[in-house]
């Protein structure tokens, strides 16, 4: 059985309006248990991560700065969120939440963040709805905890470039950064990660999987990884908001499928963050994500 982590519990305040898609972490969780991918005590909520874990990954004026509201009205605009004390608070949750599913995976080869996958926050910034960066927080404290964890790859399938990661990640030469984002969408300064691939606007299923199949290589000449970190991110949708490519459900649903298989043939144990996903109707987004969860269970049986 995979267990999942939630944080959607903790709302913070938007204004009307905003495309913040606030309500598809609770949507997907209730579905989870509606279609019997997961029993309730198999979602747990996480805790909020603590700051001195965040201060390894991240600036300490920066950290402050976010603690303490402080952040300039730039820096605000930057993030894409206003800030509030709950804002914060479910960031460090939505970050715990990738470092559980983390320890999970290494435990029983499966684990999976109802959230997550906070791609675009580097070291003194929050950027693009990201505070914090839960991939390099996840994977500093899993090597404290096991020293000889091998190879990492982040496999980073959000419609946007994961320059956050990049930037933290890139220069670990134990970690491989697979961003595939199109290539006309935010951020428009990259950062540069292992592996980038630009896709161009309206890129659809074939050609999609293609370029993908082509990156997992990438990172199979590089090495098997012992952790496959899995950004599933909905917005490469045809129908999404901000994303620009044409992918169909069935298409990533083919993708989850790639990227699952190819860490199974390299014995990789695998942790899921959502990413992003901003549907007109946040029901799609919570489909496309609810078929990469039952994807995941489907395997770990
Ligand atoms: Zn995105």
């Amino acid at each position: 059985m995979v267990r999942f982590w939630a944080h959607d519990q903790a709302e913070f305040p938007l204004p009307e309006g905003h495309k913040f898609p606030l309500g598809k972490y609770r949507l997907l969780r209730e579905r989870l248990i509606s279609e019997g991918l997961a029993r309730p005590e198999d979602i747990r909520r996480s805790e909020p991560a603590d700051w001195a874990l965040l201060g390894r990954v991240h600036q300490a004026q920066y950290l402050d700065r976010v603690r303490e509201g402080r952040l300039s009205d730039r820096e605000e605009r930057v993030l894409g969120l206003p800030w509030s004390a709950e804002l914060v608070e479910r960031g460090r949750r939505s970050t715990q939440g990738t470092l559980e599913a983390a320890r999970d995976a290494m435990a029983t080869g499966y684990g999976m963040n109802l959230g997550g996958g906070t791609h675009h926050a580097g070291r003194a910034a929050g950027r693009g709805y990201c505070l914090f960066n839960d991939i390099a927080v996840a994977i500093t404290q899993l090597r404290e905890e096991r020293p000889g964890l091998g190879p990492v790859a982040v496999v980073d399938c959000d419609v946007h470039q994961g320059d956050g990661t990049a930037e933290l990640l890139q220069p670990d030469p134990a970690v491989f950064t697979l961003s595939l984002h199109g290539g006309a969408n935010y951020p428009f300064r990259r950062a540069t990660s292992d592996l980038d691939v630009e896709l161009p606007t309206g890129t659809g299923d074939d050609d999609y999987l293609a370029h993908l199949e082509a990156a997992l290589g990438g990172i199979e000449a590089w090495a098997a990884p012992e952790l496959v970190i899995f950004l599933a991110g909905a917005d490469p949708w045809e129908g999404d908001r901000l994303g620009r490519l044409a992918l169909t459900k069935s298409g990533l649903a083919a993708r989850d499928a790639m990227v699952l298989d190819r860490a199974e043939r390299w014995g990789s144990v695998v942790t899921v963050a959502l990413a992003g996903g901003y549907a007109p109707d946040l029901a799609d987004t919570v489909d496309i994500n609810l078929a990469t969860a039952r994807a995941v269970v489907a395997r770990a049986g």
